[in-house]
């Protein structure tokens, strides 16, 4: 069985004396889980103290967003071979938020992904529909897009390592959460892709998160799906305690 991950997005909050409050009450309070895979993932002006707190803990460091190159005349940018360098295992791509203000595309999801695995780190790449595309019936269509785009050119020893994040847009940061069977739904939409672009092993290997107005309320019931390996929680995870019952949701 593949162990759940549970990550935290603390998203553009927080100034480093915050951070530092939060991931210290995380160590606390998480320090004895083995079961899960613990990731928080801080805004960058954060990471280099964080990562001092985390050391030699169950839990592990995420950017939120990184670079396509890996160094050069990129003003502002950051490169994943930095985030590494400060203690990242893993670099959120492609979150919906980059894709709406930013205007990330698939092309350029696919090459911070390929960036992000050359460097050594694992990507945690972020898919969903909007509210939209989800009343016209073509969420299938724009997952799809998202999964193989944003694949693109992977070998199979590659895509092992990428984890996908089912992020329904509508439900991000609106309280609205995907029932269970909705994400289950879409999670296996997303595993029989995979199964057509490689095969059923590799498929059957990749971890695919929920992510979308997660709460201590509802983990459990989404956790108890088969195709739901994990949650990519946003404001939830700004809050020691809602994360920490997120975190021990087998409990
Ligand atoms: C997110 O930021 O990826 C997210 C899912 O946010 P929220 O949990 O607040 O909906």
């Amino acid at each position: 069985m593949k162990k759940p991950i549970i990550a935290g997005n603390w998203k553009m909050y927080n100034t480093i004396s915050q951070s530092c409050d939060l991931a210290s009450q995380l160590v606390e309070s998480l320090s004895l889980v083995k079961d899960v895979e613990v990731i928080i993932c801080p805004p960058f002006t954060s990471l280099s103290e964080v990562t001092k707190i985390i050391k030699n803990t169950n839990i592990r460091l995420g950017a939120q967003n990184i670079y396509f190159e890996k160094e050069g005349a990129y003003t502002g940018e950051i490169s994943p071979l930095m985030v590494k360098d400060v203690g990242c295992d893993y670099a959120i791509v492609g979150h919906s938020e980059r894709r709406k203000y930013i205007n990330e595309d698939n092309p350029l999801v696919n090459l911070k992904v390929r960036t992000t695995l050359e460097a050594g780190l694992y990507p945690i790449m972020c898919v969903g529909e909007s509210l939209e595309e989800r009343e016209k019936g073509v969420h299938e269509e724009i997952v799809y897009i998202h999964v193989t785009g944003g694949l693109l050119g992977l070998s199979e020893e590659e895509v092992k390592k990428v984890i996908i994040a089912y992020e329904p847009v509508w439900a991000i940061g609106t309280g609205k959460t995907a029932t269970p069977l909705d994400a289950q739904s879409m999670h296996k939409f997303i595993r029989n892709t995979l199964s057509k672009m490689y095969n059923e092993d590799i498929a059957n290997s990749v971890r695919i998160l929920y992510g979308g107005s997660v709460k201590p309320e509802n983990i459990k019931s989404l956790m108890a799906e088969s195709e739901i390996d994990g949650a990519l929680v946003g404001g939830a995870s700004l809050t020691a305690s809602s994360f920490e019952r997120i975190v021990k949701f087998m409990e």
